[in-house]
């Protein structure tokens, strides 16, 4: 059993604010779960009070069933990996990924064998007897995930590990990440605020803004399902296009009146609450482009970025402003050029003045 519960956490530095503002969640055993958020938001601060790095202000931390709150953090069983590796510098491969286990008392014999054993897991073999200096980023980083593994902890806490590798280099430890996650099927907790990152490696993924939980959920709920506007924005690479509209939901159909005049009539599947709307979002795969005087509005291709799967169009709309567009990389798009734009209507997201989704069943933070 190494479930991790945490129940109402707060955390304030001294000041007035409060960092953390009653975070509720429930870790399940063997889960990747990451926390992604904008910088600032709280993830390290959370991270660091389930490592026992730090005390909350009030709440409780369980893991596997007991309340640690006030047991130190050699005691809880977790590792921690840090973004800046944290290796002994004078010490050698070896000795790193040792250390935890001396310190522990481990018997010799069985600290050479998890050493070797770690060291063919992550293949850092041919390292051990080198400096943390003489090794490259991504090979530091993989003695650093070895040292605690080498523990054999209840779980990982993992604060942006990978930050500080090129982008090619993150793109392969994240794969090397997955397999690992596969292959151990220990509880992960890792921090980032790359959507990237979070939307492969996660089981669930924890959406948060200003020390609030937004979301909990597998990455495509988040991205199908937003149950807000800050949601919504944040999940998806390019952005959900998100337009001020007036309308109102009543039963099935409704008509939304978008800022520059542009009416839609939608069909409002039934999963949508009755409200006022103040926000449509649409994500650029659901604009569809039309000859230049149909569609839904017009406008004018101002940019055209062709990425060789994909192309995006930046329409300038009148009152809507730039409406990015995905479109099929086959086609010629040319700048300058007049547009049409048909909304799917299936897709649109609609949103109440307070943010939240309305979509039924949601309550959703404002
Ligand atoms: P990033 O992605 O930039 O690391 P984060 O989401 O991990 O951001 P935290 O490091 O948890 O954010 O910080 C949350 C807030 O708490 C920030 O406003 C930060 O300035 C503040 N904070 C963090 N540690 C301390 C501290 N020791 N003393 C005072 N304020 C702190």
């Amino acid at each position: 059993m190494s479930e991790i519960v945490l129940t109402n956490i707060k955390k304030s530095f001294g000041g007035d604010e409060e960092v953390l503002r009653g975070i509720d969640l429930h870790i399940k055993e063997g889960e990747f779960l990451v926390l992604l958020g904008p910088s600032g938001c709280g993830k390290t601060t959370l991270l660091r009070l389930i490592a026992g790095l730090d005390t909350a202000t009030s709440g409780d931390i369980q893991i596997g069933g007991a309340r640690v709150n006030h047991i130190p953090a050699a005691k809880r069983g977790l590792a921690m990996v840090f973004q800046s590796y944290a290796l002994y510098p004078h010490m050698t491969v070896r000795g790193n990924l040792a250390f935890g286990l001396r310190l522990a008392k481990v018997p010799q014999a069985e600290i050479a064998k998890r050493v070797e054993q770690v060291a063919r897991t992550l293949e850092i073999t041919q390292l051990l007897d080198r400096k943390p200096r003489a090794l490259s980023g991504g090979q530091r980083q993989r003695v650093a995930i070895g040292r605690a593994i080498a523990r054999n902890p209840i779980a990982f806490l993992f604060d942006e590990p990978l930050s500080n590798l090129d982008a090619a280099l993150r793109v392969q430890m994240r794969l090397e990440l997955a397999r690992l996650h596969h292959r151990l099927k220990t509880t992960m907790i890792y921090v980032t605020h790359d959507q990237m990152e979070a939307m492969t490696l996660a089981d669930r993924i924890v959406v948060m803004h200003a020390g609030v939980i937004q979301q909990v959920g597998r990455a495509m709920d988040l991205y199908q399902h937003p149950v807000n506007r800050f949601v919504a924005e944040f999940i998806g690479s390019p952005k959900m296009n998100l337009f001020p509209c007036q309308g109102h939901i009543d039963g099935n159909r409704t008509r939304v009146n978008l800022a520059n005049k542009v009416q839609l009539s939608l069909q409002v599947k039934r999963k949508k609450r009755n409200g006022e709307i103040a926000t449509l979002g649409i994500r650029p795969e659901h604009l569809n482009p039309t000859a230049a005087r149909a569609g839904d509005c017009q406008g004018v291709i101002k940019v055209v970025e062709q990425l060789g799967d994909n192309t995006y169009l930046y329409v300038d709309v009148d009152g809507l402003g730039l409406v990015n567009m995905r479109v099929s990389p086959m086609k010629n798009y040319v700048i300058d050029d007049p547009i049409g734009i048909s909304f799917d209507g299936d897709f649109c997201h609609l949103f109440a003045a307070n943010g939240a989704s309305l979509r039924a069943n949601d309550a959703g933070p404002g």
